[in-house]
């Protein structure tokens, strides 16, 4: 007895050795970088050229049939004029008549362009919010230090500061050796199909293979929505894919004075309920764990010691982190049941009847896998599984973390933004970048600016701004790194 409590006594004072050391060496390797002084820009102009862009009612809709083209070709038409210096030094091409891509010939003709993207459609407002907006959606108001309208956080703002950028690095003089193009498509949150992937379309049958994509979907998270509460810069390396299931039952209808066990509709409910109890399983391989991997180091102690053990901790970790939606997004490929038709009348039993089920698909997963799943678990041949739409994509592949691309965007973050963590991340949305998967060797997914917990809820919703220091610092980020990426 004697010995067998003292072998558990040694194999537990062992555990904790391993425990403590994989926690002592769970570090961070923090780069050193002198910051950088932002570049003087004109400020007063610039916010001036924002608050109008934000005016074009660039709206896009899923119906192509329902854009309103003359906007776009009305801001195409103010572009040239409030960014004249940019329209005479650089091309530009109007791709698929409605959007644009800039090019400005680099020095160096070995090196690959770097491709920044933003997009000129903007969501709509929903119907009966309007007056709930502080100022106007689309009046593009500066006031109380913000700039307000559709557009300001997604993602008009971008494309402007880009060609701010533009605009002052030619009136400095400055060459790129790297060319530098801009993509801006004109659907983006509507697939991009149209914009981006036609944009894509031309860069591939021009024999040109960008070095680099930057695009929206990640930023500087606050302490308060930082898991390690400290301002956090995310580059998204890559994004879920997306597939929307359809699952449909087929019944002898009647009367419901007379309805059988099992009806169109139970068939139809229970299918899907076994799909939500029976999520696609959760998992920290790839970007989730890289994330960890980075942020780890940073968290409070107990967390510390959690992460650094993940080889002990795993299911736990997993087990708190599929609490929250947000966090639960990022290790599993979700299950969101959107849509169920089916009846037409209270005492008449339907015969049809379908559900919509839409996957968010985690990287390492694929839509032939969500599909296998959904067989799997609905396991009732009466309901018939087909994929919906033209909308289905795979995850994007993981871009690399050892490019000059990557190397050039967290060399200037350090120099914009002093000591901000930066970690690679996962987006769980979509982007335009998934329409250049093929095109360009890296796809990285990051915006310069500070988001809250406040600010996630302007997005696409009621009283989007953006802080008009934050936009200048955004232009002041693009100038940097543009001389990072295609400088001497
Ligand atoms: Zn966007």
């Amino acid at each position: 007895m004697k010995k067998i409590l003292a072998i558990i006594g040694l194999i537990f004072v062992g555990l904790l050795l391993v425990i403590t050391v994989n926690t002592l060496l769970f570090t961070s390797d923090k780069a050193v970088v002198e910051a950088a002084v932002p570049a003087k820009i004109d400020q007063d102009s610039a916010i001036k050229r924002l608050s109008r862009a934000i005016q074009f009612k660039t709206i896009s809709h899923n119906d192509p049939e329902d854009f309103d083209y003359n906007e776009f070709l009305k801001f195409h038409d103010y572009l040239e004029k409030a960014f004249p210096i940019t329209h005479q030094n650089l091309k530009r091409y109007v791709i698929n008549k409605h959007s644009l891509l800039y090019e400005w010939k680099g020095s160096d003709e070995s090196l690959q362009p770097a491709v920044y993207l933003a997009h000129i459609d903007v969501v709509p407002v929903e119907p009966g919010t309007e007056k709930e907006w502080s100022y106007e959606a689309f009046s593009g108001e500066v006031a109380e230090g913000y700039i307000w309208g559709r557009g300001t956080m997604d993602v008009k703002s971008v494309l402007t500061a880009l060609l701010e950028t533009s605009e002052f690095l030619v009136k400095e003089g400055f060459k790129p050796k790297r060319t530098i193009c801009f993509a801006f498509g004109h659907d983006e949150e509507v697939s991009g199909k149209h914009g981006a992937g036609k944009i894509a379309e031309y860069l591939k049958t021009n024999g040109i293979r960008p070095a680099f994509t930057l695009d929206e979907g990640m930023m500087i998270l606050d302490e308060r929505l930082s898991p390690t509460k400290k301002p956090l810069a995310v580059i998204g390396l890559t994004e879920k894919g997306f597939v929307t299931l359809k699952f449909s039952v087929e019944s002898e209808g009647g009367h419901s004075s007379m309805p059988p066990l099992e009806t169109t509709l139970g068939i139809l409910t229970d299918a899907v309920s076994r799909l939500e109890k029976n999520q696609m399983p959760a998992s920290l391989k790839g970007v989730a764990g890289q994330l960890f991997d980075t942020i780890g180091p940073d968290m409070p102690f107990i967390q510390k010691v959690i992460f650094a053990n993940r080889w002990l901790t795993e299911g736990l970790v997993l087990s708190q982190l599929e609490k929250s939606n947000g966090t639960n997004a990022m290790i599993r490929t979700t299950t969101a049941p959107t849509v169920i038709r089916g009846g037409v009348q209270d005492n008449v039993l339907p015969t049809k009847a379908y559900a919509l089920v839409n996957f968010r698909i985690l990287p390492g997963d694929t839509v032939k896998d969500v599909l296998a799943h959904a067989i799997k678990v609905v396991e009732d041949p009466r309901v018939t599984i087909e994929i919906h739409g033209e909308t289905a994509s795979n995850p994007a592949p993981v871009s690399s973390m050892d490019s000059k691309g990557y190397a050039a965007i967290t060399k200037t973050i350090n120099e914009m933004f002093p000591g901000v963590s930066i970690t690679p991340g996962l987006v769980v949305g979509g982007t335009d970048s998934k329409n250049y998967i093929g095109v360009v060797d890296n796809s990285y997914r990051y915006l310069p600016v500070v988001y809250g917990p406040e600010d996630t809820k302007r997005l696409h919703g009621t009283n989007e701004r953006i802080a008009v220091d934050a936009y200048i610092k955004m232009i002041q980020f693009y100038i940097r790194l543009m001389k990072n990426a295609s400088g001497v």
